[in-house]
């Protein structure tokens, strides 16, 4: 399974009440983009200058953050972080947010995405004096705002500044101790928004974060637009970064698997996505059959799809157990294989006799699909028929998601039908390419490099990993 990259949540109460709580609510509905490690940093935009608190921790944020911790995070300024590794080591010294102390006072920061000249950054800022605490991308962000702040008039021009020099993919939030900062990279690859309720600001990578925070949706922060909101209420926005829509790059990924269904990333619904990608499956690649199913949960939308526009039943065949730890904690291969089966388990009554299309939201390695091919046909299916509702994975991503190198991708180098063979399936069919743009309506420019080879900010075949 390809996994996420990371979840970022900030806040901004100009009436001064605390706002960890809920920081700790929107990264709880951000959970699915990272599970390795969260925080949460919080200050008072009326106290001391640079009096951040500060917790991080490896694990999910229901296990780092217990109600004696949520109490000793007072104040009405914060931002949050939920993280899964795609750039540096997987430990607690690596968990965001990240503050930094500095002549201006402190520098809070969470990051989502890859910055892809991060190597260079580092050896430049080294070679003026840096010492990094870290091996992420962030710290090189704040490092570098900290820089341009002693330059320029304020932190949000100093953002201005760095994001010249920053390349690749980033949805960042920064606490500065008077000011919560929400930008995006100029392409748009991580989606970003803005929501706010009563006298507070609210910018979290997903909608679905300012729905159970009970926030109102205000708009997505625009492909490489800096919002500002001060700590009396005022809001800023600059998007002299910003460049022509044409050449946006929003991760066709996050509509097909990372984002939550009930989250709407840059005007459209995550949910309408993915039942177009089922009913396109069907319309390219149908097959008479008895029952369509998803591979919970992530397949099941666009299974519904799939359902809508064959008229096949839409079921359930496999029932999966949401409180087995995630396949990445086993490492070697047999351990994964094992995790599939301790994860789900075949209805064999929904199943028994019948010709099954199982709708799926990706093939990576193949390990997962041959193994639940097994179960369906040990279970009694006549025939399993897999849609997948992406094109196959063929290139590496440079711009925060864990593709595994080329060699170790199922399709690298393969056919589809020796595809099928592997996996055992009667027949295997994925969406087609064409068909990325058409499932958000066509109406946006995206990055579909991790299908093609070709990136929005190279626009040629990528180098092999
Ligand atoms: S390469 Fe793939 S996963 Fe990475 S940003 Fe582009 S579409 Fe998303």
């Amino acid at each position: 399974m390809i996994h996420e990259e990371c979840g970022v949540f900030g806040m901004l109460d100009t009436s001064g009440e605390d706002v960890a709580r809920t920081v700790y609510y929107g990264l709880t509905s951000l959970q699915h983009r990272g599970q390795e490690s969260c925080g949460i940093a919080v200050s008072d935009t009326e106290g001391e200058l640079g009096a951040v608190r500060l917790r991080k921790d490896m694990g999910l944020v229901s296990e780092v953050f217990g109600e004696e911790d949520l109490a000793k995070l007072t104040g009405n300024i914060g931002i949050g972080h939920v993280r899964y590794s795609t750039a540096g080591a997987s430990t607690r010294e690596n968990a965001q947010p990240l503050a930094i102390n500095y002549i201006k006072g402190t520098l809070a920061i969470a990051h989502n995405g890859n910055l892809t000249n991060a190597d260079e950054l580092r050896e430049k800022l080294a070679m003026t004096g840096a010492i990094f605490q870290t091996t992420i991308d962030s710290e090189l962000i704040a490092y570098l705002i900290a820089r341009k702040r002693l330059e320029s008039k304020s932190v949000e021009e100093a953002v201005a500044l760095s994001m010249k020099e920053l390349k690749g993919s980033y949805s960042l939030v920064v606490m500065s101790p008077r000011k919560l900062i929400a930008a995006r990279d100029p392409y748009g690859f991580r989606p970003l928004v803005m929501g706010k309720r009563g006298k507070a600001y609210v910018f979290a990578s997903e909608s679905c974060a300012l729905d159970v925070t009970g926030a109102e949706f205000v708009r997505d922060i625009e492909p490489g637009e800096i919002v500002t909101v001060t700590s009396e209420g005022e809001v800023f926005s600059d998007k002299s970064r910003c460049i022509p829509s044409e050449k946006h790059g929003h991760c066709i990924f996050e509509y097909i698997y990372f984002a939550r269904p009930d989250s709407v990333i840059d005007g459209i619904s995550v949910y309408d996505a993915r039942i177009r990608a089922g009913k396109y499956l069907f319309r390219d690649c149908p097959i008479d059959a008895d029952i369509v199913a998803g591979v919970p949960e992530s397949g099941n939308i666009a299974a519904l799809g799939y359902s809508i526009a064959s008229r096949i039943p839409c079921g359930q065949v496999l029932f999966k157990n949401s409180y087995i730890g995630r396949t990445f904690i086993k490492p070697g291969q047999s351990g994964r294989e094992n995790s599939v089966m301790l994860k789900l388990n075949t209805l064999k009554h929904a199943v028994e006799g019948k010709r099954v299309v199982l709708i799926d939201d990706s093939i990576v390695r193949g390990t997962t699909s041959y193994r639940i091919v097994k179960m369906l046909r040990d279970a009694g299916a006549r025939e399993v028929h897999m849609r997948i509702s992406s094109p196959p994975f063929l290139w590496p991503c440079f711009y925060g998601t864990d593709v595994p190198e080329r060699k170790q991708l199922i399709a690298y180098n393969r056919s589809i039908e020796e595809i099928r063979q592997i996996t055992g399936a009667d027949s295997l069919e994925y969406l087609k390419v064409e068909r990325l743009k058409d499932i958000i309506y066509g109406s946006k420019n995206i990055c579909e490099g991790c299908f093609t080879g070709v990136y929005p900010d190279v626009r040629e075949k990528g180098e092999e990993k």
